[in-house]
């Protein structure tokens, strides 16, 4: 009888990844439904944080964008719930924070796959902004073994005395830096004070900005810190040190998993070089980030008006239409989502091949948010960003942060016209969404520049 063929281990691991699941010392229970999932080896950073945290220690993991760290902090959190938890009696014992509502009903989705072999079923409650308060309080009563919460309902309910904290042995602080940033800064102070002193702290994120270290300080104690992010991820400063270390750990030595590539392309030529793309690599799906809300909303409508089913998805818009835009996204019903930085973080849509960024992001940071949508769980992905002549110096510093050099591509029939041609144009383009919303007036286009334009165009094509 020929003998079975050696299992492989799977993409999102490598050589130096440890062992199994069981080795990691998790219940049985969780073992089998990982297995069940289709998670045939832990991924270098569950292998890697797993073990201290079940030891009861702080963590602050780092990893790539799609590299399995909800499941590194679920296994982790359910396996110690299930240390916890009283017969008869049920307390919140976990608490996951996270940026975004989408990110807290995916993150409560994946913690409830996770424990559906568990014999006895462990409460998971997501709360977030934008909805009723209502249904989430009536969902509480008789509290969660797990809540899943963006940092503002979170508050909410505490005052409204729905959700009670003094119970909660594990804090998951999921994109981390994302949650210690100014923006959040009033927030996570007070929901930091509701919460025991004692108790075990996990950070997770891609990306680490030395400047949120300090801070981080206040919140761990003697963590284990684990960095098996791109270089990109955690680098304030562009340097490579962990390079070699950190992508080898990460099972992503070789052919990197993102392709980023860069068009050269005229402000004012973006859409129609986007609508170009779409058609010519036929990608299933695309997910493209704009700048504005105006700015997806405009892009949207144009490539609707030229028969490209879009849409936007952007703060703006209710919850019910954020949640139907992208599920209808995830389903396929549309092709191309024109989106904010809202997206830009943790959101998992499966089988997402490229990513666009028709503006380009603030920081590096953001970029490595933004690309990391795609090529998830171990499969390849491209991300594309149009660069101008005027945002050129910054896409270079976006590839000096991530020690990475990117190919600068011209695409037939959209190369860029001569500097002082485009220049008008493209103040016209930037305008125009703005003026769409009856925002900022004038800089309509002069006979002259029209004219120049032409010319350059004919000259460029020529
Ligand atoms: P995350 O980075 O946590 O968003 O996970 C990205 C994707 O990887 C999700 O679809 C997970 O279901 C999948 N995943 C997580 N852990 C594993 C594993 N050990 N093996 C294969 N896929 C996994």
């Amino acid at each position: 009888m020929p003998l079975p063929a050696p299992a492989q281990p799977s993409p999102m691991s490598d050589a130096s990844t440890p062992t199994s699941f069981a080795a990691l010392g998790l219940a049985s229970a969780l073992v089998h439904t990982a297995t069940d999932l289709g998670f045939r080896w832990p991924t270098p950073i569950q292998a890697a944080a797993i073990p201290p945290a079940l030891k009861g220690q702080d963590v602050l993991g780092l990893a790539s964008t799609g590299s399995g760290k909800t499941g590194a902090y679920g296994l982790a959190l359910l396996h110690r719930i299930i240390q916890w938890r009283l017969p008869g009696q049920r307390q919140t014992h976990a608490l996951v924070v996270v940026p975004t509502r989408e990110l807290a009903l995916q993150v409560a989705d994946a913690l409830q796959s996770l424990s559906r072999g568990l014999r006895s079923p462990i409460k998971v409650v997501a709360v977030f902004g934008g909805v009723s308060i209502n249904p989430q309080m009536l969902s509480l009563r008789g509290a969660a073994d797990v809540l899943v919460a963006t940092p503002g309902r979170l508050l909410d309910l505490a005052e409204r005395n729905a959700v009670k904290l003094g119970q909660v042995q594990l804090l998951v602080l999921d994109e981390a830096d994302r949650l210690l940033d100014e923006g959040f800064a009033d927030e996570l102070a007070q929901v930091k004070s509701l919460l025991p002193a004692r108790r075990q702290t996990l950070f997770f994120s891609a990306t680490f900005p030395a400047a949120v270290d300090a801070l981080a300080a206040t919140w761990l104690h003697q963590a284990v810190r684990i960095d098996l992010a791109d270089p990109v991820d955690t680098s304030p400063d562009g340097s490579t040190a962990s390079d070699a270390r950190g992508r080898a750990a990460a099972g992503l030595a070789g052919t990197p998993r993102i392709e980023q590539r860069a068009i050269v392309v005229d402000t004012d030529r973006r859409t129609a070089l986007l609508r170009h793309l779409v058609r010519q690599e036929a990608w299933p799906r695309v997910l493209v980030f704009a700048a504005t809300r105006h700015g997806c909303e405009h892009v949207a409508e144009k490539l609707r008006r030229a028969g490209v089913s879009a849409a936007a998805f952007h703060g703006d818009m209710s919850q019910g239409a954020r949640t139907d835009t992208l599920a209808a996204f995830g389903a396929g019903a549309i092709q191309v989502l024109l989106a904010t930085d809202m997206a830009a973080r943790g959101l998992h849509i499966a089988g997402l091949p490229a990513v666009v960024n028709y503006d380009l992001p603030r920081s590096a940071v953001d970029y490595t948010h933004r690309i990391g949508r795609t090529a998830r769980a171990g499969s390849h992905g491209v991300a594309i960003s149009f660069v101008s002549s005027s945002t050129e110096a910054h896409f270079r510093l976006i590839e000096k942060r991530q020690g990475r050099r990117v190919p600068r591509e011209q695409c037939q029939g959209f190369e860029p016209r001569p500097v002082a041609a485009s220049d008008a144009a493209e103040t016209a383009e930037a305008v125009a969404p703005e003026r769409a919303a009856g925002g900022i007036k004038g800089a309509r286009k002069s006979r002259k520049d029209k004219l120049r334009e032409a010319a350059a165009r004919q000259g460029g094509r020529g």
